[in-house]
């Protein structure tokens, strides 16, 4: 795929413009936790921990099973939970800065997160001037459907953005999401696997795949 096509990068934003750890994954599902244990008196904070352990692993989403199982308001949740996160967890990748600003494209963010988070977190990673405020969207900007089960957030930021799909790039750590896209959309795919394997049958979604934000800027821009 060249490149130069390439007019507008949508980025993914956790584990996209930096990398999880061990803690960080730790500390969504202890947030996970604690709401969901205020809210379901049944529950103690290790089953509850434990629960948020397995939406984390199962979903890649730790209050998965509070709304499946317990009807726990999705858009509350993820709510509560990301006001209560503290963005100095995020270990900014040191490379990331220096490789935006030698960037031809127009970056765009397109988070699951809320966009309260994206701004705590991209100002604290020093990204935050590589982001024109209006390309900044989080998921109250889609109605909450999360992007590996819903292509609204991809079809509203083309929308919004405008231009056209296949001249656009959409970043990401988490295969479902980019499978949904191109399902929906012409847009152009990236997959960050982190070391992961990439299934067969997954890569005729995917137009790149490497292995994280540096090897992107570094082999295809
Ligand atoms: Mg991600």
């Amino acid at each position: 795929m060249p490149a130069s096509h390439i007019k507008t990068v949508i980025w993914d934003l956790d584990n996209t413009l930096y990398k999880f750890t061990g803690d960080q994954i730790w500390a969504w599902n202890n947030a996970a936790a604690n709401n969901a244990i205020k809210y379901i008196p049944s529950l103690s904070y290790d089953e509850a921990f434990a629960m948020a352990n397995k939406g984390w692993l199962e979903h890649r989403h730790s209050s998965h099973f509070f709304h499946v199982d317990y009807d726990l308001c999705p858009h509350e949740t993820h709510i509560n939970i990301i006001k209560s996160m503290d963005e100095k967890i995020v270990i900014p990748c040191a490379d990331t800065p220096n490789l935006f600003t030698t960037s031809p494209h127009r970056n765009v963010i397109l988070t699951f997160a809320t966009r309260d988070w994206a701004l705590r977190v991209l100002e604290h990673s020093g990204l935050l001037e590589f982001f024109d405020d209006h390309d900044i969207f989080g998921a109250e900007n889609y109605n909450f459907e999360d992007k590996a089960h819903s292509p609204r957030g991809i079809q509203m930021t083309l929308d919004t953005i405008g231009g056209n799909a296949d001249e656009a790039l959409f970043v990401e750590d988490t295969m479902p999401n980019l499978i949904t896209a191109k399902k929906h959309t012409n847009i152009k795919t990236a997959y960050l696997h982190h070391g992961r394997d990439v299934n067969d049958n997954d890569r005729k979604y995917l137009d790149i795949v490497t292995k994280d934000t540096p090897e992107l800027f570094k082999d295809w821009f």
